[in-house]
């Protein structure tokens, strides 16, 4: 099997330690560099983890119902809705489920989707029942996107769920993409599984990352049936990264009902480790082409977000904005073993 190009080499820091009579003190570094995915990281092997459970409280009184766009009582005066020849009842709905266009687009196509009229659901409360009807809609207009056949190849659905991810709102909503051309990342991973084939001994490198993975042990969680489980060999995040796959899946459109259910299960286990673990907010994408591309099977990536206390200083600095590199202090090693517990109970 081809290389997959994981790299990693280990740096030392030294200084006198002020908390031991100055006595000399190494500190392991290790930078990791992964080729497919473009990500630099420096793994640290002190963890850092939020000490508390965060105070969502305050973000709810900052935020409440009455103010809330996605809360009935302002959801339809003032949230987009859809030109008729999208859809003629002007938002697509599945139970207490609705998507609609954003407000704010990032793209032609930027959508939002919620799961219910319930303002806050806490972490431990995304179950798949709470969380089935938001993902459905979002299906449903990928659906209607391809059948109106405007050339779009490449979809998303992303999530910041709370404010220290970005989340602009505490209602909890997803927003979709679908473009003619896949953004930035996505066309990093399909550029690395193209040149992965056409080099000699390559072959489809999502395949031979799995089985690569699972073989090590380090970082594969668990199969749950269609779906791996993976922390993040180089993580974009400073807690760590957890990757799923959908294996041989190379269309969105090849998803059933049951793998969206699988996923959703999924997802509820990560999110309770999270909640258990003192956090309370992530960066989520599922990323997918919308026709069949064999250098690209359905993927997806969940990144704990946090704010560091007392200052609710950014988990984001320097080091990732301005050089590209991730300063992570969570061992993905370490992470998979936390993560696996959760996935071993029915
Ligand atoms: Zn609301």
């Amino acid at each position: 099997m081809r290389d997959i190009g994981f790299h990693k080499e280990i740096t030392t820091g030294h200084y006198l330690n002020p908390f031991d009579g100055f006595a000399p003190k190494d500190i392991p570094i290790e930078e990791r560099y992964d080729e497919t995915t473009g990500v630099a990281s420096r793994i640290l092997p002190y963890r850092v983890r939020p000490a508390q459970k965060p105070d969502t409280n305050a973000y709810l009184e900052k935020s409440p119902e009455s103010i809330c766009p996605f809360c009935p009582g302002l959801f339809d005066k003032i949230t987009p809705k859809f030109t008729p020849d999208i859809i003629t009842e002007g938002k697509f709905k599945r139970g207490e489920a609705y998507l609609f266009p954003n407000a704010f687009p990032y793209d032609a196509t930027n959508t939002v989707a919620i799961f219910s009229s319930r303002h806050f659901i806490g972490l431990d409360q995304l179950t798949p029942e709470a969380m089935r009807g938001g993902f459905a809609v979002c299906r449903d207009y990928f659906y209607r996107i391809a059948e109106l056949q405007k050339g779009y190849q490449y979809c998303s659905i992303n999530w910041n769920y709370m404010p220290p991810s970005g989340g602009g709102l505490i209602h909890p909503h997803l927003q979709t993409l679908v473009s003619k051309k896949p953004t930035n990342f996505m066309r990093q991973l399909l550029a690395s599984a193209q040149n992965y084939e056409a080099a000699a001994g390559g072959g489809n490198l999502w395949r031979n990352i799995l089985v690569m993975e699972q073989e090590a042990g380090e970082r594969f969680i668990a199969t749950t049936g269609v779906i791996s489980w993976l922390t993040a060999f180089s993580p974009k995040g400073m807690a760590g990264e957890i990757d799923f796959y959908f294996k041989e899946k190379t269309s969105f459109f090849d998803l059933t009902e049951a793998n969206f259910d699988e996923l959703l299960q999924g997802l509820s286990r990560v999110f309770l480790h999270l909640y258990v673990n003192n956090f309370m907010s992530f960066n989520l994408s599922l990323y997918a082409t919308m026709t069949p591309e064999k250098n690209f099977w359905i993927q997806g990536k969940i990144v704990p977000r946090f704010e560091i206390n007392p200052l609710g200083t950014s988990d984001l600095n320097y080091f990732e904005k301005l050089h590209n590199e991730i300063i992570c202090p969570v061992v993905p090693e370490q992470l998979c073993k936390e993560l696996q517990p959760y996935f071993m109970t029915p």
